[in-house]
């Protein structure tokens, strides 16, 4: 096999991965209908039949309910927007606290903040890579009001545990499912497992409409709260009863006919693309077998996964190789993916850095009603979710349904290339 990449040698592969596009004729049509009809969007802030929206959103929400086997579901323009509305409608107040994941997207973390709320950061389990129930147990006091779990990379969250401790200290359980659309616990979806579930259809999830996003609940009060904070809550909560609720400031969370026409067809998708993301994890995992000390994160028991990203650990001592070391060689053999050049070759080095390491936290860096209260966050520490990130995590998007057998074999080739020229990296 010819020379590393990273010193000057072929490159495996040149040719970009076939472009992760899911949109096509179906919503062509569905938005040239939207068109057609020329109501881009029907939302009131007033309390009217139009406060729910228009045919096309109040028809998204209908099938989403369905789908995920909620009583509810709210759309909104972002799973941030969602998440935003989760924390008002539970009524976080000033000085709540709510315990959250310090490795995720940032909102995961700082949603509290809009009314408040304190986040309390809490580590991960190393085995699946959610909230460590031991970890949320320790860190529950007499003010926390909530947790907010991320069913992270796609895996839901260990809910049997972490529901009972809920259950236990009066807390809600909101769950951030905005990477795992389609993964179930115990034969019930992701999204659906705690009191409010928030998904996010942004452009770089499994199914997506630009921007949006989906709110589930069972419960009808929940239910009322979010729409009233994504339309202009104060302009309706007289009229509906709900003026003693706390936190019934609105906003414009609404989402438009055009987007909830697409956000329609992508969930008819998600299912044929979940599917065979899966496919693909299997055949990446069956001839990734040949790494003694690199290991992959399995679907917890009783879980199904959505592989939002592919977490692998690599075991430094056990491979004797730096995992970056690894993983920049493997990058250089590699290409981008069509229409996403920009983003690069889509593995990396651990995810995000430790969100209490974000200025808002470190240096109170934000609008002084959100952080005049905030704890000093210079010592909290989780020690799995900075191992994962300084030394252990892999993670990739080689599994996204647009990769053909021809594909996925040239990743594999390039793993084995760099895996079997080893001695060339070693940087010890
Ligand atoms: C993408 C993502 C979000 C944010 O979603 P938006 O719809 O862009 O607001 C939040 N949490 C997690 C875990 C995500 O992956």
């Amino acid at each position: 096999m010819s020379k590393l990449a990273l010193h000057g040698g072929q490159p495996l592969r040149k040719k970009l991965f076939p472009a992760h596009k899911t949109i096509g004729i179906a919503e062509q049509t569905a938005v040239q209908a939207v068109l057609e009809k020329g109501t881009l969007s029907r939302f009131l802030g007033a309390d009217h039949a139009d406060f729910y929206g228009g045919d096309q959103v109040q028809s998204l929400e209908q099938r989403w309910s369905t789908k995920f086997g909620s009583q509810h579901a709210i759309s909104v323009n972002s799973n941030t927007s969602g998440l935003y509305c989760a924390m008002g409608a539970i009524g976080i107040q000033p000085g709540d606290e709510v315990i959250v994941c310090a490795y995720s997207m940032s909102i995961s973390a700082t949603a509290p903040l809009l009314y408040g709320g304190i986040p309390v950061f809490v580590d991960l389990e190393p085995d699946y890579l959610c909230l460590d129930p031991a970890a949320i147990e320790q860190a529950i006091t007499e003010r926390t009001r909530a947790i907010l779990v991320v069913d992270l990379f796609g895996q839901p969250y260990e809910a049997q545990a972490i529901n009972a401790l809920a259950d236990k200290h009066g807390l809600y359980v909101v769950e951030d499912c905005a990477q795992a659309p389609g993964a179930t616990y115990n034969g019930h979806y992701a999204g659906a497992l705690g009191h409010i579930g928030v998904f996010s259809l942004n452009y770089h999830k499994h199914i997506h409409c630009g921007e949006g996003g989906v709110v589930v609940t069972d419960d009808d009060e929940l239910a009322e709260r979010v729409q009233l904070i994504r339309n202009h809550a104060e302009a309706v909560v007289a009229s509906k009863g709900q003026s003693a609720s706390p936190n019934m400031l609105g906003f414009n969370f609404r989402m438009s006919e055009i987007d909830a026409a697409i956000a329609t067809q992508q969930l008819l998708k998600l299912d044929t693309l979940l599917d065979t993301r899966i496919a693909n994890i299997r055949y990446l995992e069956s001839q990734l077998d040949f790494i003694p000390g690199m290991t992959f994160v399995p679907p917890r028991p009783l879980a199904t996964h959505a592989y939002y990203q592919h977490a692998i650990v690599w075991d430094e001592e056990q491979t004797g190789l730096a995992r970056n070391d690894f993983v920049f060689a493997l990058k250089a053999e590699l290409p981008a993916f069509e229409l996403r050049e920009s983003e690069g070759v889509k593995i990396g080095c651990g995810y995000v850095k430790p969100l209490y390491q974000l200025p808002i936290f470190t240096d109170l860096a934000g609008p002084s009603n959100f952080t005049q209260s905030l704890p000093d966050y210079s010592k909290v520490c989780c020690p799995v979710v900075e191992q994962l990130h300084n030394s252990t995590l892999i993670h990739h998007e080689f599994m996204v349904p647009s990769m053909t057998k021809g594909d996925l074999n040239d990743v594999i080739e390039a793993f084995a290339k760099v895996w079997s020229r080893r001695d060339e990296l070693r940087t010890t």
